[in-house]
């Protein structure tokens, strides 16, 4: 099943849009998280049509949230792709199908690649991110500053977004540390990139953000994942308060719950 996560304005904390996170409901082991399952996935294949599978429910919850909310602002959709759908599926044709079985616009929807997926294959791979930023989608360069060749991949490849790394945002950064985040954030202004900060989960961290001109933010300290029902009451409250701000900070779902 999907899990949601939302992308805030730092600004004000106002949704911009959200990240799907694939969970697997194990019989007895309860919610499995990514990191414990997606390695096997792709190593056997099966990656690819969960991969298939994830980009269209994605696209759907997204254009259930539009509905859901005609009045309120356009939410883009992040999906997370595998080196392995890059390689070995025509990802280029399941976005299609996703996006017009949903009538999800494709500037609302974000695919999320790392710099590790570009290693093997960067011809192949560059080919097929230009024909998926043909139909209007938007890429985005996610774990950002945890590879090492990040500058040389941010030219090369046609990137519209990218997603600091939580590791940034140690508490308690050295002077390097800080000085590097801020190093992503004016690359990001230069390269007219949007910047998205992972992992907030301070109100330390999220002064630190705002201070360098980071406009974008995901982390616990504004909501965890959760599932579609808690999404749209989520969602929801959040329009409300935009009309009558109530003052009351919001209960967070948690993950799973
Ligand atoms: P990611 O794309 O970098 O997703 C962000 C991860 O950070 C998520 O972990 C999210 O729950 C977690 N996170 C968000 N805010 C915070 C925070 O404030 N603190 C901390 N400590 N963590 C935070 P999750 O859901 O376990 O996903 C892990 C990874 O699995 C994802 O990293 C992504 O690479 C991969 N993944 C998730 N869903 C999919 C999918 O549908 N397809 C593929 N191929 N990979 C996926
Ligand atoms: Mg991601
Ligand atoms: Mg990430």
């Amino acid at each position: 099943e999907l899990h949601y996560q939302p992308i805030v304005r730092l600004a004000d904390a106002r949704v911009a849009g959200m990240e799907a996170l694939l969970r697997w409901q194990h019989p007895e082991r309860g919610l499995v998280v990514p990191g414990d399952f997606i390695p096997f996935t792709e190593e056997t294949g099966l990656i690819v049509p969960i991969g298939r599978w994830v980009l269209r429910e994605a696209c759907r919850q997204a254009a259930v949230v539009q509905r859901m909310l005609p009045d309120g602002p356009e939410l883009y959709m992040c999906v997370n792709l595998s080196v392995k759908q890059l390689q070995h599926s025509d990802v280029v044709a399941d976005v299609q199908d996703a996006l017009s079985e949903s009538g999800l616009p494709p500037n609302l929807l974000t695919l999320e690649i790392t710099e590790s997926m570009l290693i093997d294959d960067p011809e192949i791979a560059v080919v097929k991110l230009n024909e998926l930023r043909a139909l209007g989608v938007r890429i985005a360069m996610d774990d950002f500053g945890t590879g090492y060749s990040s500058l040389s991949y941010l030219s090369r490849f046609p990137v519209d977004i990218i997603k600091m790394d939580r590791s940034f945002l140690r508490p308690q950064p050295s002077r390097e540390a800080l000085d590097l985040s801020s190093a992503v954030v004016a690359l990001g202004s230069s390269l007219a990139l949007d910047v998205v900060a992972e992992g907030i989960e301070l109100d330390e961290q999220l002064r630190r953000l705002r201070d360098l001109g980071c406009e974008f933010g995901q982390g616990f300290h504004f909501a965890r994942p959760m599932g579609s029902g808690d999404l749209g009451d989520y969602l929801e409250g959040m329009l409300q308060e935009a009309v009558m701000p109530s003052g009351e900070p919001r209960p967070v779902p948690r993950d799973g719950a």
